[in-house]
């Protein structure tokens, strides 16, 4: 958007800004970082998958997802990959400490569903701080299955982040293949108890999702948030 309309934007839903400060910031390697912001947050309503936003220059805004939120404490991380093709990427790889920025939000369409019986998150390397927060949100009488497609040399990844979760393959021509060939192997009944919430590559949601429908797993239990779209700037 023009720069003077991201500045419209930010003062007429100056009410919904908070201002954050940057406390740590940690790298695990050239793509992940995760960074801590802190600010008073005790006005916000988090739910577990839900997502914030922040300008990430003079005219762009971008989502991102917390792997932890504490509205009480102030803090809200962010576990960011790092791709280098966007502005976004960029803004995130310059985040260093005692930055100050205003956060938007939380929101979204992605909410924990606290009354389901089980879980199915699927995702990428942009999903793994919400899987992550799954992991630590979910009761362990709940069933919780994740699947995060990934690049060939990320394999490792969503163990070094203490992501417990099925490894896919990700496949340029066939999104979401490997991930749909892995979720059959798993599902042995209708899963009619279950919530899936589909995150990530758009073009993968969109299959995705096909294959459960397919299943005949009702709309209602599935929740899609795509995080980014071949070809496509800004979601
Ligand atoms: C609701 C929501 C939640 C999100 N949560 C997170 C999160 O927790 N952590 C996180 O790191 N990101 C998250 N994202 C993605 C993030 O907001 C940015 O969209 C992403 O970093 C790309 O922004 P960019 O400006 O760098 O690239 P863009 O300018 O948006 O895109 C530039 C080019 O890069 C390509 N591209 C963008 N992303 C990817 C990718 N992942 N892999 C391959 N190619 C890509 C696009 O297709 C485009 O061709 C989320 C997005 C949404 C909508």
């Amino acid at each position: 958007m023009p720069k003077w309309f991201a500045n419209t934007v930010e003062t007429v839903f100056s009410g919904l800004l908070k201002e954050v400060t940057v406390t740590k910031v940690e790298y695990f390697d050239e793509h992940f970082k995760k960074v801590r912001f802190e600010g008073d947050l005790s006005k916000t309503n988090f739910s577990v998958g839900n997502v914030v936003e922040f300008r990430v220059n003079e005219t762009d805004f971008r989502h991102y997802t917390p792997c932890f939120y504490d509205k009480e404490a102030g803090i809200c991380d962010v576990l960011f990959y790092l791709h280098s093709l966007g502005v976004g990427s960029d803004w995130a790889e310059g985040l260093k400490k005692n930055d100050t920025l205003k956060l938007i939000g939380p929101g979204g369409r992605i909410k924990l569903n606290t009354q389901a019986r089980r879980h199915l998150v699927f995702g990428d390397e942009t999903s793994l701080g919400l899987m992550h927060f799954f992991q630590t949100a979910v009761h362990p009488e709940q069933g919780l299955e994740m699947i995060v497609e990934v690049n060939d040399w990320f394999q490792y990844w969503p163990d070094e982040l203490g992501v417990v979760a099925h490894i896919a393959k990700k496949s340029q021509e066939n999104p979401a293949k490997d991930a749909i060939r892995i979720w059959e192997s798993i599902h042995n009944d209708t899963w009619n108890d279950a919530t899936f919430y589909l995150t990530g590559r758009a073009k993968s949601i969109q299959n995705f999702r096909k294959a459960l429908q397919y299943k005949g797993v009702p709309n209602k239990q599935i929740m899609c948030e795509p995080y980014w779209a071949d070809g496509k700037t800004g979601l």
